[in-house]
């Protein structure tokens, strides 16, 4: 899967498990965010090839790294609210009718804090469907499959359920046309 699918699988899982209704528009955010964290370790594509094929779908597709990125990224979160500050960033570039910031419900004051523990259950959560549909779209089209390691570096075990050839345009439109009902 690409970065962008990552994304609308963060987005629409956290709004299918209804985390919107509970907690409100930044924790469909930090989904979308933390969806993607796995796939840090696929950045050497851009200067050293051989780094990236040793790296990319072990180094941080794995339960280890996913809950030490999720303990961070849940605490900075909870601490400095860095997806609001990015959004409020984000909003001086788009037209002042474009509401980036949608208001808080009634029902969800925007000064009830949302604990620590539940954004990391968030990144940790979303970070193990990333590996999840990794496994699921993987190989096909003369590709080979592309085993995950959830258990590096205690264990080399592999796994890869390879369902969806790398590159198929289906769940692409089916989540696209999900995020356009929701638009
Ligand atoms: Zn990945």
């Amino acid at each position: 899967m690409t970065s962008p699918e990552h994304t609308m699988v963060g987005i629409l899982g956290a709004m299918a498990l209804g985390l919107h209704t509970r907690f409100d528009w930044p924790v469909i955010a930090f989904a979308a965010v933390v969806s993607n964290v796995p796939d840090l370790d696929g950045l050497p594509l851009l200067y050293d090839m051989n780094l990236f094929e040793s790296g990319h779908r072990v180094w941080c597709h794995n339960l280890l790294v996913i809950v030490a990125t999720s303990a961070l990224l849940g605490w900075t979160q909870f601490r400095f609210s860095w997806i609001q500050k990015i959004a409020a960033q984000l909003a001086k570039y788009l037209p002042s009718d474009v509401n980036l910031i949608p208001p808080s419900r009634p029902a969800q004051p925007a000064n009830t804090p949302i604990p620590m523990t539940y954004w990391m259950l968030v990144g940790i959560g979303f970070q193990c469907l990333h590996l999840c549909c990794d496994m699921v779209v993987s190989g096909g089209r003369g590709l080979s499959d592309w085993q995950v390691k959830p258990f590096w570096p205690f264990l080399q075990t592999e796994y890869v359920y390879p369902l969806i050839p790398w590159g198929d345009i289906g769940p692409t439109v089916i989540m696209m046309a999900g995020i356009i009902g929701i638009a």
